[in-house]
């Protein structure tokens, strides 16, 4: 009998599984349902090249569509699983359908932290995760509108300097006391929040919104903020994080914990059901805790090893987890998770535009943060991976190369 594979969440991790799958000589079907219209698409440039314009629609996808013509893709697209009975091995589509599989991966991602304040609903007030809000956001982006940002994470400040390319007036509200807070460390916070400031952002941190008010025609006229001022705004991108896509899997009955809990071979509570990318969280032997990725490198590796297991392997899933960020002419690019540093050391001045900041327990080095220096990053990779000791003299001064700062 046919072995059917279906996969629910079309993805970045479910555009891998089917490539792993496939590569690896399964044979049997694979069902693919999608709530979103399109094939798997990169959600990065939606916040960066394709937010601007310089990339073109077509360039979205993460593979053509022979690809999945070719791998004899089943493709729900457009539908959503609405409910998942583990004992029948079913899922309920919107459409009324019900598929029928022998294993199943959820690919089912994030969704946005939405605010919950008076106004929140006033057109005018974006979210940026889908193909779909950036169609939204763009349509309303002209030259000289007054844009305000909510969020000085990731999306926020790469909005913002999408902002400014198209000639935007722009503010950042941030309720922290400073911007990627989550991510980095304060010398690292203190060169993001300056290098904005020099493109002509204006950046509030410690600025809680506490409503969006209407102007007029009943569209968003302003931003008001807890104790502060009131910014005007003709539109409103916010970005204030997100929360893994558990709802199937929880109702479902499958164990979840900060995200759908799954093993190091991506396998959930129930043995026929995977999950990969950002809706899971999984034990991270390096860091030596569960841990929730939201990248492109760990849905895709998670995807690779959830495929293997699917088909019966024994593959786990151990990585090094990276990022990167594009806002103006700087490429941030983070290596490792930085939990519980005790210490971080420069190398290289910030103000040159180029310098890593790298994370210290002791001597071992846990994390590098690099802007425009990616021969520390490759170099930072390879020193966390093995869990190298530092000479920190020698990691301070950027004549000498990040791999040689490894004690012998
Ligand atoms: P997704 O790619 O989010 O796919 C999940 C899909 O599942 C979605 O299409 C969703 O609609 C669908 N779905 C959910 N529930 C159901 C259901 N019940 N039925 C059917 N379909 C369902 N990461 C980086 O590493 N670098 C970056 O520079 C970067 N930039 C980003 C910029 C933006 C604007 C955004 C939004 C994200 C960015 N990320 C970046 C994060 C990265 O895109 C995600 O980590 C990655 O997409 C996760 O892949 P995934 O397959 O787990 O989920
Ligand atoms: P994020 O990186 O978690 O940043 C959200 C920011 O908003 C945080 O600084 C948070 O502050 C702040 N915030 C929360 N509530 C707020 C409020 N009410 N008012 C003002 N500020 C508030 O999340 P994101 O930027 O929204 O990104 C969403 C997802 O897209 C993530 O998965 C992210 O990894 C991904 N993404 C990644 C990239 C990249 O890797 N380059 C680029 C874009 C998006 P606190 O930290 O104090 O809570």
């Amino acid at each position: 009998m046919t072995t059917t594979i279906a996969i629910i969440g079309a993805g970045q991790a479910a555009s891998q599984a089917i490539d792993s799958l496939r590569r690896s000589g399964f044979d049997g079907r694979i069902v693919l349902v999608g709530a979103e219209p399109s094939l798997p698409y990169q959600r990065p440039p939606l916040s960066k090249k394709f937010l601007t314009g310089e990339l073109p629609p077509e360039r979205l996808l993460i593979r053509p569509a022979e690809f999945y013509a070719t791998a004899r893709v089943e493709l729900h697209l457009g539908a959503t699983a609405q409910a998942l009975s583990l004992a029948d091995r079913e899922i309920a589509l919107s459409s009324g359908e019900r598929l029928r599989y022998d294993r199943l991966l959820l690919a089912t991602g994030s969704t946005v932290r939405r605010l919950v304040v008076p106004g929140a609903e006033l057109g005018g007030i974006h979210y940026l995760r889908s193909r779909a809000d950036v169609d939204a956001i763009r349509a309303e982006l002209r030259p000289g509108a007054r844009l305000v940002v909510v969020g000085g994470g990731y999306i926020g400040l790469e909005v913002a300097a999408s902002g400014r390319a198209l000639g935007l007036d722009v503010d950042v509200l941030e309720m922290s006391d400073r911007v990627l807070n989550r991510v980095v460390a304060p010398e690292v916070s203190a060169f993001f929040a300056a290098a904005h400031t020099a493109a002509g952002v204006r950046l509030h941190t410690n600025t809680l919104v506490s409503a969006f008010l209407p102007r007029a025609d009943g569209r968003v006229g302003a931003v008001a903020t807890l104790d502060g001022p009131s910014y005007p705004a003709d539109v409103v991108v916010v970005g204030v994080g997100v929360l893994p896509e558990i709802g199937l899997a929880a109702q479902a009955g499958l164990a979840c914990e900060n995200g759908i809990a799954v093993d190091e071979h991506a396998r959930t509570s129930d043995p026929a059901v995977f999950a990969a990318g950002d809706c899971t969280s999984h034990p991270s032997p390096r860091y030596g805790r569960r841990i929730r990725l939201e990248s492109v490198d760990n849905a895709f590796e998670q995807a690779k090893t959830a495929a293997e297991n699917l088909l019966g392997g024994s593959a786990r899933h151990d990585r090094i987890p990276w990022f990167w960020s594009d806002q103006y002419d700087l490429k941030l690019l983070i290596c490792g998770l930085n939990f519980d540093y005790d210490r971080v050391i420069l190398r290289g001045d910030p103000a040159s535009r180029a310098f890593s900041c790298c994370y210290l327990r002791g001597t071992e080095l846990l994390a590098v943060d690099s802007v425009n220096q990616p021969k520390d990053y490759m170099a930072a990779k390879k020193l966390i991976a093995e869990r190298a000791q530092v000479d920190t003299d020698r990691l301070a001064d950027p004549s000498v190369g990040l791999k040689d700062a490894q004690r012998s």
